[in-house]
Order: C-alpha cells, then sequence, then structure tokens
C-alpha cells in the first residue's frame, strides 16, 4: 500500500522493520525484508509521481522529483551539480537506466582494504536477482538514435573495445527523456519493481513522510520520529512515529550522514570519505543530421580505458538549454545552437581520488557537501576528454567543445594535444563538470577504526540500525552503482531478517 499526505495519520505504527529512504537501497530492502515475513514500513520524504505526473519540462521533473528542485551542489575549488532523486523510487526514477555489476577485482580491493567479512560469491546471487527484477540487457539498437550510433563508429574505427550499454530499459521507446522520469514506463525503476512487488508481501510506504529523529533506550534504537510533510509549502504539517525492531537508512549518500549527524549517532567517519564519479563530456558537430534527442541518451559505453586508467567512457545527450548554459560558448555559442540537429555528445566518468564531505547545517534539511577537484583527478578528466575527442574526430566530428573555459573548438589530434594539457589547466576552467552517483559516507568496514557500519550495514556504537544505500561502499565503486547498491542491500536485509 502507498499512502500519500492525505491519508497519513499521527500517532504511533509498529512494525519489525521501517526503511527509511525508497531509491535503489531502500526499496530492494523492503522487498527483501517483506518477502521474509517481516512487517515493513518504508518511509520516503518525496512525492509517488507515475508515467501520468511526468513532464518533458525538467523545471517541472526537477520539482517533483529531485532534491533542492534539482540545484544541489558540491562546493570545493570548483561548483558540481550534485543531483538526486527525491520521490517514490528515488534516483531509480531519474537515472538513466545504466547497469553494470561491481567487477571482481574492484569487490577484491575493497574486501582487502576495509576487511569486509564477505566475499564476492556471496554477493553475485543478490546480483542476478538484482538484473531480473529490473530487466538488465544490452540497449536495444532500434530505439539508439544517432549519437549511439555515431559513438560505435569511431570507437569501431579506433578498434576499442565497449558497446551497447546494458540497461534497465526493457520497454524503453528511445524517446530521450529518462532523467524527467521515464514517461513510457519503460525503464525499470524501483517504482516499477520492488515496491509493487513488495507491496504484494505487505510492505506499506509513506510519502512526504521524512523521518527526521530516532526513538533511543541508551545504544538501542527502536524506532524513528516523521515529520508528514505538506507537499505544496515542503514544511511540516504533522508529525508519526514508528516504532521497530530494526532501523534500516537508506536516504542516499548525502541524507544518511546527515540525519545521523543531526542526532548525534555514529563515529567519526560519518559524512566523511564522499567520493563521486566525476563526469565530463565533450559536445561535437558534424557535416550530416544527427537528431541526437532521438533514442537513448546514455546508449554506449566503451571500457577500453578502464581497467587502466579508472575511466568509463559513456555517450549522453541533454537539452538545448543543457548545452547553451554549460558551454561558454557567448554570442558566438548562441548562433552554434542552431547546429543543435547535427551535434553529438559524448563523455564519461573518472573514479575520484580526493575525498570531500558531508556535513549537516545547524538549518533542519540543510546540508553542506564539500568536495575539490584534486590534481590527480583534473589530469583524468582531461585525458578522459583527450580519448574521447579522439574517438568523435574518428567518429567524424568536425568541431569539437570541451567546456573549458578558455580553449577553443577542437579541430584535429594536434589540437587535442596543444590545448587539453592538464598542467594548463586550472579547475574553475571546467565549467562542465558534473557528478551524480555519491557513496562512501558511512563506509563499510571490518573495523570502527576504518568505517561507520560493520560488514551487516550495522552502525557502529549502536544497535538496530543499520544502512543500506550507496553511502556503505567502502571506496568509490568506478561503474555506475545502482545494481551493485541493489545486490548490497539484498544480501544485508537478508541477512537482517534472519536474526528479528
Ligand atoms: C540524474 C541521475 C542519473 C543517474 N544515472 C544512473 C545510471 O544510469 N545508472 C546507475 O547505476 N546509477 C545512476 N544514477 C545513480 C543511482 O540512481 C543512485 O546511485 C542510486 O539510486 C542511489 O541509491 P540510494 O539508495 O543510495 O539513494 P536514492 O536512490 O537516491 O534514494 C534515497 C531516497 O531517500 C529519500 N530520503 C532521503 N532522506 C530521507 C528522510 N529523512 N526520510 C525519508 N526519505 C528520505 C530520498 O527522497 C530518496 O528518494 C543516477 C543518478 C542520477 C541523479
Amino acid at each position: 500500500m502507498i499512502i500519500g499526505p492525505d491519508h497519513a495519520r499521527g500517532g504511533r505504527i509498529d512494525c519489525d522493520v521501517v526503511v527509511v529512504g525508497s531509491g535503489a537501497g531502500g526499496a530492494a530492502a523492503a522487498w527483501q525484508l517483506s518477502r521474509a515475513g517481516k512487517s515493513v514500513i518504508c518511509l520516503e520524504a518525496g512525492g509517488h509521481y507515475t508515467e501520468d505526473d511526468f513532464s518533458q519540462d525538467f523545471g517541472v521533473a526537477a520539482r517533483q522529483l529531485y532534491e533542492d528542485d534539482g540545484q544541489r551542489v558540491m562546493m570545493g575549488n570548483l561548483y558540481v551539480p550534485l543531483p538526486g532523486g527525491r520521490c517514490l523510487g528515488g534516483s531509480t526514477v531519474v537515472n538513466s537506466g545504466i547497469c553494470f555489476r561491481i567487477p571482481p577485482t574492484r569487490f577484491s580491493e575493497w574486501q582487502e582494504s576495509n576487511e569486509l567479512a564477505f566475499e564476492h560469491a556471496d554477493l553475485l546471487p543478490h546480483t542476478h536477482t538484482t538484473e531480473q527484477m529490473i530487466g538488465v540487457a544490452p540497449s536495444r539498437t532500434d530505439v539508439w538514435g544517432g549519437n549511439n550510433q555515431f559513438a560505435m563508429d569511431g570507437m569501431t574505427k579506433l578498434g576499442w573495445s565497449g558497446g551497447p550499454m546494458p540497461r534497465n530499459a526493457p520497454g524503453c521507446i528511445g524517446c530521450g527523456a529518462c532523467n524527467n522520469g521515464c514517461p513510457s514506463g519503460g525503464k525499470m525503476s524501483t517504482a516499477k519493481t520492488f515496491i509493487p512487488k513488495s507491496e504484494q508481501y505487505g510492505a506499506t510506504y509513506y510519502t512526504f513522510a521524512r523521518a527526521d529523529g530516532f526513538i533511543r533506550t541508551g545504544d538501542r534504537i527502536e524506532g524513528v520520529t516523521v515529520s508528514l510533510m505538506d507537499p505544496a509549502t515542503e514544511q511540516p504539517a504533522g508529525r508519526m512515529e514508528v516504532r521497530a525492531k530494526a532501523v534500516v537508512l537508506s536516504c542516499g549518500a548525502v541524507r544518511t550522514p546527515e540525519i545521523l549527524q543531526r542526532n548525534g549517532l555514529g563515529n567519526a567517519h560519518v559524512g566523511q570519505h564522499l567520493h563521486v564519479h566525476a563526469a565530463t563530456g565533450v559536445i561535437g558537430i558534424t557535416d550530416r543530421d544527427i537528431e541526437g534527442w532521438k533514442g537513448i541518451p546514455q546508449g554506449f559505453y566503451s571500457d577500453e580505458f578502464h581497467v587502466n586508467d579508472k575511466m568509463l567512457i559513456e555517450s549522453f545527450w541533454a537539452t538545448p538549454e543543457v548545452y547553451w548554459l554549460s558551454f561558454p560558448f557567448g554570442f558566438e555559442g548562441t548562433a552554434k545552437m542552431m547546429d543543435y540537429r547535427r551535434m553529438v555528445a559524448v563523455g564519461g566518468t573518472i573514479s575520484d581520488t580526493g575525498e570531500g564531505t558531508v556535513k549537516a547545517s545547524a538549518k533542519m534539511g540543510k546540508v553542506k557537501i564539500s568536495w575539490s577537484l584534486n590534481e590527480e583527478d583534473k589530469g583524468r578528466l582531461i585525458r578522459l576528454q583527450q580519448r574521447v575527442c579522439e574517438l568523435m574526430l574518428a567518429g567524424g566530428a568536425t568541431e569539437l567543445h570541451t567546456g573549458i573555459y578558455g580553449i577553443p573548438p577542437i579541430t584535429s589530434m594536434d589540437d587535442v594535444r596543444t590545448w587539453l594539457v592538464p598542467d594548463q589547466i586550472r579547475p574553475k576552467q571546467m565549467m562542465a563538470v558534473y557528478a551524480s552517483h555519491p557513496q562512501g559516507t558511512c563506509r563499510m568496514a571490518g573495523s570502527p577504526e576504518v568505517g561507520a557500519v560493520d560488514c551487516d550495514g550495522r552502525v557502529y556504537g549502536t544497535e538496530g540500525l543499520y544502512v543500506m544505500d550507496a553511502s556503505i561502499f567502502p571506496d568509490v565503486l568506478g561503474v555506475n552503482p545502482q545494481v551493485t547498491i541493489m545486490s548490497l542491500s539484498l544480501m544485508l536485509s537478508e541477512k537482517l531478517a534472519r536474526t528479528l
């Protein structure tokens, strides 16, 4: 059952487990726990929106579906947008549907550095369940569109590895609106999968229900206190408390440390070790019509440089205003927008090495996210752009725009060598850096000296309080994270169910 703000009553509810957050981690945990026969209440700060509500207008989508109306940023030696979902289904409703497994070598590194007490083989069955549940398969080329085909052609000429992106969108019609909420219902967010399937086992979801505090006796956490939010004013309009044998926090890697800090729970690692996949892109102009808005925005990838240089090349597509705003074209750039039909866009992500922090502000609901682009990460992002330029020139682009302020349009590999020189570029010149996968802010480790949660996801220093979301990644993952978050959450919640 999904209970919206009109029907939520204050007072007290009792259940076996209360899950806070309904995104990748929370919905997977709610399904696993309810399937095991536990009574589950899941609280979601955002609203419940479906295909009937999703809008092609990003202004509307941002307000309905995103944290801070899509304006969330990290602050450091540059400002980096860090969007995240806030709605039933969390970020899985607005994501691009890309689905990679954790590379086994990455798991081994995590296991060694953070003394994880489980094996990759323990996680794998949960990855299979996840992939089946959300329908992972290579992107269908009948809905690829010109931009993905352009990137694929460039990669093929260079002989690099890659191909159609694995995605969880079996019903994709290639309309290009993934980040506004999939209007065709073809993308299998948790709102289409784990959530309705857990409702069948009796799980109840409250929307516009923001958990603020904890009910506790000493170190034992016995439930949460909840503000019932007024959707119009986004201010608390009522109160509720949910008492449970266990509390699972799945608010994402920004909000989970925030609620812990606000309530003085957890150790010094809470809110530290923020990692992201820093991303950037190159916009090209070709001599032919591409019409990149038709087709899957992110349907192609190349992992040629993933192992040796921790970068993943991915196609992307964005609306005209995003291009126009992201690139320092001035009047000349405005004129360039006339070439939108012939534009192509390829970018990618890197695994960062710098660590940021998340800190709850004095004002309720506000957080300060700090992250800076260090020299190593800046160098890697610029090398990513060098590779992307190479691919795009091979694909037939005649002019490339890097989003780096002060660098002229690139038309050849000589230009790439002349202009894309890490030592000569300052972070603030990099106008098109973006990140969307915060992780690691309550990292998992075999001891409280190293991490914030133990290998069962339990918050060190507490009883009955668990974290199951992107916060628990021991370190940066290196590939798009939703499958790994869901897999870990299924594994940890299965274990939790056995203890209740
Ligand atoms: C634009 C975009 C594109 C992306 N594309 C991809 C992709 O293609 N592939 C991929 O693998 N990953 C992608 N991601 C990332 C991926 O979706 C997230 O990493 C993943 O969903 C995070 O899971 P989570 O459980 O940690 O948090 P989320 O899925 O973000 O869920 C957290 C939920 O908790 C709720 N919440 C927070 N605080 C409270 C509170 N106090 N009380 C109640 N509820 C609360 C939030 O409203 C939110 O709904 C993308 C993300 C974005 C934003």
